[in-house]
C-alpha cells in the first residue's frame, strides 16, 4: 500500500484516470495515445549565484497538449518537484481547459527550490533565469505557452516574468499576454487573485445544490449550515473557505503544515489567520481542539472536505476514516485513485479537482483577453452600456406600469465593473461545466462517479480538435 507523498506518481495516477475514462469513449486508439502523452518536456538547469558560490537548480516546462494554442498553466516552486508531477500537472491543465472551455491546451512549470530557503532577490534571480530560459527556447509567449502562479509563486513572481519577457522582446504589443495572474498595476485583472478560491465555492455550492443528489447522501441541499473542513491555507484553501463560510456554511476544521485545529461551533477564518500570523501557527486558536498531526484533522466530523494543499493528500491509508461524505478537491490530485474508489465505491461524491480549482485558469483566459485587447471589461462600451441600460429601465417602466427608484435606476444605468464581469463570467462557468459534467455521469449507468464524467467531457472535447486539425505535413 502506498501512502506516502515520494511513493504515488502523480503522473501514473493521471494516466490510470485517464485509460480507464478513455474506455466509455469512442475514440480510436492513436487518437487518445496522442491525447494521454504530452508534447513537449523541457527538463533544464540554470545556476544562481548563491552566498560566495552558485547553486545549480533543476527545472522543467511541460506543455501536454497543443491541441489548442497557446499552452496553459502555472509554475510551482517547491522542493518536491519532480518530471513526474510536472507532466501530471500539465495533463490536468489540458482536461481542466477543455471542460471550462477555455481555449487552451495545458502545460506546466517547475522549478525545484523551497521559496523560504531564499531571499527576494534570490527568488527574483531565479524567475528572471527560469523565464529567459523559456524564452531562448520558445516556451513562453501570448500565443505560445502562458504561464501564471501555482503552489509557492504568485503576482510578485509573474511580474517578474513580464518584465524579463519584455525586455527580451521591445515593443511587442500582444506582450503583457504572456503571462497571467499579474498584479493589476501590472496589467492583471480584478478578481484573478481569489479566482481560483471562489471557483471552489461555486463548485461545492452547485454540488450541494441538487436534491436528489443530495437525498443519496442523507444530506438537506443548499451550503447553508454545511459542516466543511479545509486542508490549506493558501490562496486557494483560504478564498475556498471563506466564500463558503460567507455563504452560510460553517467551516468546523482548517489542517496547515503545523498541525490541524476543529471546533464544530465553527472557525471564523480571518480570524484563525490574524492567530496564525501573531502566533505563527492555526494551533491553540481559541476554544478549538489541536491536532499536532495535520492529517488526523482530515478525518474529523464534517460534510463536506476541500483538500486545498497538494497531491495524495487522502490516500488508501487515509481515506476510510474519513467522515466527509464530500470531497471538492480545491489541489490538483489530492485524492490517489485507489482511495477515490474506496470513497465513491461506500458511496461518496467526489467533485473533482480538474473542474472545481478551474476558475483559476478561468480568469487567467479573462486576464489574456484584456492583455490581447488592451481594455478593461467594463470601460470601452460604458456610454453604449449606459445608454442602452436607460431605455431598457424606461422601456420596463412603461410595460409594467411601476416605478423604479432613482436608486435602483442608478445600480442599472451605471453598468457592472471589471471585478463584477470577471465575477459573474466564472460563475457562469463553473455552473454551467458543473451540468455538462453531472449530464455525462446521468446518460450512462456504468459511470459511477464525476470525475470519469469530467474526463469524459475533456477526452471529448480534445479528440474534436485533434481530429479537425489533421496530420502535419
Ligand atoms: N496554476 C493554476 C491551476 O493549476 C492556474 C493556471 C492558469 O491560470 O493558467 O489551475
Amino acid at each position: 500500500m502506498k501512502t506516502s507523498f515520494h511513493e504515488i506518481s502523480l503522473w501514473d495516477d493521471v494516466c490510470d484516470y485517464f485509460n480507464h475514462a478513455a474506455s466509455f469513449t469512442n475514440h480510436p486508439k492513436d487518437i487518445l495515445e496522442m491525447i494521454r502523452k504530452c508534447t513537449s518536456i523541457y527538463s533544464f538547469q540554470f545556476p544562481i549565484r548563491k552566498n560566495n558560490g552558485f547553486e545549480l537548480i533543476s527545472a522543467w516546462r511541460v506543455e501536454h497538449s497543443h491541441h489548442q494554442l497557446p499552452t496553459k498553466g502555472g509554475i510551482r516552486y517547491s522542493e518536491f518537484v519532480s518530471e513526474d508531477e510536472v507532466k501530471a500537472l500539465a495533463a490536468l491543465m489540458t482536461y481542466k481547459c477543455a471542460i471550462v472551455n477555455v481555449p487552451f491546451g495545458g502545460a506546466k512549470g517547475g522549478v525545484k527550490v523551497n521559496p523560504k530557503n531564499y531571499n527576494e532577490r534570490e527568488l527574483e534571480n531565479i524567475t528572471r533565469r527560469y523565464t529567459s530560459e523559456l524564452i531562448k527556447k520558445n516556451f513562453i509567449g501570448p500565443g505560445i505557452d502562458v504561464p501564471a502562479p501555482d503552489y509557492g509563486t504568485g503576482e510578485r513572481e509573474m511580474s517578474w516574468i513580464v518584465d524579463t519577457y519584455q525586455s527580451y522582446n521591445p515593443g511587442q504589443i500582444d506582450s503583457n499576454a504572456c503571462v497571467t495572474g499579474k498584479p493589476i498595476a501590472q496589467y492583471g485583472i480584478a478578481g484573478r487573485r481569489e479566482a481560483t478560491g471562489r471557483g471552489v465555492f461555486f463548485a461545492t455550492r452547485e454540488c450541494v445544490n441538487v436534491p436528489e443528489d443530495m437525498k443519496k447522501l442523507k444530506l438537506s441541499a443548499g451550503i447553508k449550515d454545511k459542516r466543511v473542513i479545509v486542508q490549506g491555507l493558501g490562496n486557494v484553501g483560504y478564498y475556498s473557505a471563506k466564500f463558503v463560510q460567507e455563504a452560510g456554511g460553517i467551516i468546523v476544521g482548517l489542517c496547515e503544515f503545523e498541525g490541524a485545529i476543529y471546533d464544530s461551533k465553527g472557525l471564523d477564518v480571518d480570524d484563525v489567520l490574524r492567530h496564525r500570523k501573531e502566533t505563527g501557527s492555526i494551533l491553540n486558536y481559541k476554544k478549538a481542539k489541536n491536532f499536532k498531526n495535520s492529517s488526523e484533522g482530515l478525518e474529523q466530523d464534517c460534510d463536506i472536505l476541500i483538500p486545498a494543499a497538494l497531491e495524495n493528500q487522502l490516500h488508501e491509508g487515509n481515506i476510510k476514516n474519513i467522515k466527509a461524505k464530500i470531497i471538492v478537491e480545491g489541489a490538483n490530485g489530492p485524492t490517489t485513485p485507489d482511495a477515490a474508489g474506496i470513497f465513491v465505491k461506500a458511496g461518496g461524491l467526489i467533485v473533482p479537482d480538474m473542474y472545481a480549482n478551474a476558475g483559476g485558469v478561468t480568469v487567467s483566459y479573462f486576464e489574456w483577453l484584456k492583455n490581447l485587447s488592451h481594455v478593461a471589461f467594463g470601460r470601452m462600451n460604458k456610454r453604449f452600456e449606459e445608454n442602452a441600460a436607460r431605455n431598457m429601465v424606461d422601456m420596463v417602466e412603461r410595460i409594467t406600469g411601476q416605478s423604479i427608484t432613482a436608486d435602483q435606476r442608478t445600480t442599472i444605468v451605471k453598468g457592472a465593473s471589471e471585478l463584477e464581469l470577471v465575477n459573474s463570467g466564472l460563475e457562469e462557468t463553473m455552473i454551467r461545466a458543473y451540468h455538462e459534467i453531472r449530464d455525462i455521469k446521468l446518460a450512462d449507468k456504468k459511470i459511477t462517479d464525476l470525475r470519469v464524467a469530467a474526463f469524459v467531457c475533456a477526452i471529448d472535447r480534445v479528440a474534436v480538435s485533434y481530429k479537425n486539425l489533421g496530420i502535419f505535413p
